[in-house]
């Protein structure tokens, strides 16, 4: 029988990439200075560790290196190699490196496990919030201080990552804090608490004896001793209606505005779609989403945004009543201006557009640029279908993922779909649909299964 009993970590001890990190922002006079400046402040602070690490985030120059650099890490492929190769049946493998994969790669290391080995299909580790390096979108999740929470605590901080060396509240002071700040936490977090493996897509995922044997996309399939799925909300529907260049999906969109010149040619626009990815997209286009690279009003503004959606108001007053206050400032380009002109029209109807060279054409009418926000469906892995899953309740408490019935897998986040518990409807969580997705809601559901869990044994 393998040995099992925990092992000692220290939370506020930086692991060996985060020393790196650490060592590399010290040696580059450019990044170094929020560093050095925030040790003015250690005692404020927890430890050494999260002033540095604050103090790096807070500084632009500082967070860019850092973010190179921990790409530059995660890419190495002898480095790759050692951690697929050191993975056996007694390890844990986590699918996704998002903010999930880092909630339960935390917890599990700070309840004394061995690290999660981290696998990620794409080239940047981090998540939905890492889709761009630069920020393209406004969370609607507040950014406040405070540890975890409930929505409606006003002394709980909504982002709030268990167990991470630094939380999103460190790192910006804006209300709605922007999609790299939180994806810089999510990145640390797996920097100090787990091994990634980047561009390595799980394919299928099958029984070996007590364990599984994970199909990697052109890489040795991989033993584990047990597999957490946390991949998250998946992929765009109607990808096959994306072109790539007039006809776009959200995280397409969301690549192109961190590109140069992103609005460049673009003056009638169509967006499909009605809620938050959405509402995203069409902040972008009125120039109220965070700053685009190079972009400026007087070379490229957007003077027509066509809305494909039936489950939205179509004026300003009823927006104002029956939107929440975060998405409140688009209700105003609802209104006419002095001269009768509307930039924005929400025309209350779903629409599937077709991508022609050059234009994308919805019912007739032809745009420079389409996006399509209409959801997303989990992304195909054999093996780990929704239908194999059962709901997965910690004794005495509520349901916090699903379990697998043949193979030693878990599903966590809101790939779980789990539905709203009665107390998450009595403090009025469910009156708002996307907190089903919300970090609030399921982070603490994710920690409880990584606190839980018994250790991974080789029989
Ligand atoms: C536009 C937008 C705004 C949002 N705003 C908020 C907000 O303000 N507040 C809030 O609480 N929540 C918000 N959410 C929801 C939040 O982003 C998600 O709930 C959260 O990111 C889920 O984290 P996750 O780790 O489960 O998945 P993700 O962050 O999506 O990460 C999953 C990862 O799995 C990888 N993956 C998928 N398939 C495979 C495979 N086969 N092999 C290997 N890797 C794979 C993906 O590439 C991805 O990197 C928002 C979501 C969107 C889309």
């Amino acid at each position: 029988m393998h040995d099992t009993s925990p092992l000692k970590f220290d939370p506020f001890e930086p692991s060996a990439q985060i020393e790196s990190l650490l060592t590399a922002v010290a040696s580059r006079p450019a990044a170094c200075e929020g560093m050095r400046a925030m040790m003015q402040r250690e005692p404020e602070f927890r430890s050494p560790l999260e002033a540095k690490l604050t103090g790096i985030a807070l500084d632009p120059p500082g967070r860019y290196f850092a973010d190179q650099v921990l790409d530059a890490y995660w890419s190495d492929e002898p480095r790759k190699q050692d951690a697929l190769s050191s993975s056996s049946t007694d390890r844990e493998v986590i699918i996704g490196s998002g903010f999930h994969a880092a909630v339960y790669a935390a917890t599990r290391v700070l309840c004394g496990y061995q690290k999660p080995l981290v696998l990620e299909r794409n080239e940047r580790a981090g998540g939905t919030f890492a889709m761009t390096a630069r920020p393209t979108f406004y969370l609607n999740s507040r950014n406040r201080a405070g540890s975890g929470g409930l929505a409606g605590d006003q002394r709980a901080s909504l982002n709030y990552l268990p167990g991470a060396p630094i939380q999103a509240a460190n790192v910006s002071m804006l209300e709605y804090q922007t999609n790299t700040d939180v994806a810089f936490t999510i990145r640390l977090a797996l920097a100090q608490f787990a091994d990634v493996v980047t561009n390595a897509k799980v394919l299928s995922v099958s029984r070996d004896g007590t364990g599984a044997e994970i199909e990697i996309e052109d890489r040795d399939p991989l033993l584990a001793g047990r597999v957490i799925d946390a991949r998250g909300l998946g992929d765009p529907y109607n990808q096959d209606v994306a072109n790539g260049t007039t006809v776009l999906t959200f995280p397409q969109f969301m690549q192109r505005m961190a590109s140069m010149w992103p609005l460049r040619g673009v003056r009638r626009v169509g967006v499909v779609g009605g809620g938050d990815s959405a509402k995203c997209a069409v902040e972008s286009f009125l120039g109220i989403a965070p700053q685009p690279f190079m972009a400026a009003a007087a070379l490229d503004s957007v003077d027509r945004i066509d809305w494909y959606s039936d489950e939205l108001p179509t004026t300003c007053d009823r927006w104002q009543q029956e939107i929440r206050g975060r998405y409140q400032a688009i209700g105003r380009y609802l209104r006419p201006d002095r001269l009768g002109m509307r930039r924005l029209n929400v025309l209350g109807r779903r629409a599937r557009p077709v991508a022609l060279p050059g234009m994308g054409l919805i019912d007739g009418r032809t745009y420079d640029l389409v996006v399509l926000c209409t959801g997303s469906r989990d992304t195909a892995i054999e093996g780990l279908d929704l239908a194999s899953f059962d709901e997965y309740t910690i004794p005495n408490a509520n349901v916090v993922a699903r379990e697998h019935y043949n193979l030693p897998a878990f599903r966590v986040g809101p790939h779980a779909r789990l539905p709203f518990t009665r107390q998450e409807r009595e403090d009025g969580v469910a009156d708002i649909s996307a907190n089903a997705v919300s970090m609030f809601r399921t982070a603490y559901k994710t920690a409880a299964l990584a606190a839980t869990l018994r250790a991974v044994t080789r029989e």
